[in-house]
């Protein structure tokens, strides 16, 4: 079972489940603008009020931290749940990947704040600690290519923004980018989790990966 993590979903499963980012988005963006008025005030006001403005401030970060794991733990529970019905291994992207892949285009401030905020992990920090708990195993594969290899064929495909195009004329796969992205983490960790899948492990990861990749599975 791969879990892709992003930013507009929190998480989306090779099975098809997904946690929609939005509604925590919008709770920090909510959180973020009481924030700001609340510093004004706790650094221009009067001595009583800036007082009162750093109570009300320590007060939401707890909020804010505890909602999110609140969240955390209610995504992690249910996909360890659905691994441990169907007895699967549950792959993860290496979270290294992530913040370089989310980073890769300039954006405002705004987006920047979003991104770096992510509590990914936190996620896989539940994730591992609930996988030990159930014995299921987890494995964080390296990322490359996971969000530009189409699942179908293994061709590099083009991704914009929400959904993914197989190049590869033969295949011609097109659809939900995060969808593809989980279904090629499932396939790389399955992969891994083969007799031979060391050999892939021991490829350097590099323009070749890919084809790597191909005689891996090719072969396992
Ligand atoms: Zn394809």
């Amino acid at each position: 079972m791969g879990v892709d993590f992003g930013r507009r979903d929190i998480a989306v499963t090779s099975t098809g489940k997904s946690w929609s980012g939005k509604e925590i988005q919008d709770k920090r963006d909510k959180f973020n603008r009481v924030r700001a008025s609340l510093q004004k005030k706790a650094t221009l006001g009067t001595r009583s009020t800036r007082r009162r403005a750093r109570n009300i401030l320590k007060r939401l970060s707890g909020r804010e931290r505890r909602y999110q794991a609140w969240l955390n733990h209610n995504i992690s529970k249910a996909i360890i749940n659905e691994a441990k019905q169907s007895q699967s291994l549950i792959a993860i992207e290496d979270l290294t990947g992530i913040r370089a892949r989310t980073n890769q285009k300039p954006r405002n401030k705004t987006e920047r704040r979003r991104s770096n905020s992510w509590a990914f992990y936190q996620l896989r920090q539940f994730l591992e600690y609930k996988g030990i708990k159930e014995g299921i195993e987890i494995l964080a594969v390296n990322p490359a290519y996971t969000s530009q290899t189409c699942h179908g064929c293994l061709h590099i495909g083009l991704r914009n923004n929400k959904s993914f195009k197989c190049s590869n004329k033969a295949c011609g796969w097109i659809g939900d980018a995060d969808n593809n992205g989980s279904l090629m983490i499932a396939l790389v960790g399955l992969s891994v989790n083969q007799p031979r899948g060391s050999e892939l492990l021991a490829c350097p990861i590099d323009s070749r990966a890919t084809e790597s990749l191909r005689c891996t599975l090719a072969s396992a």
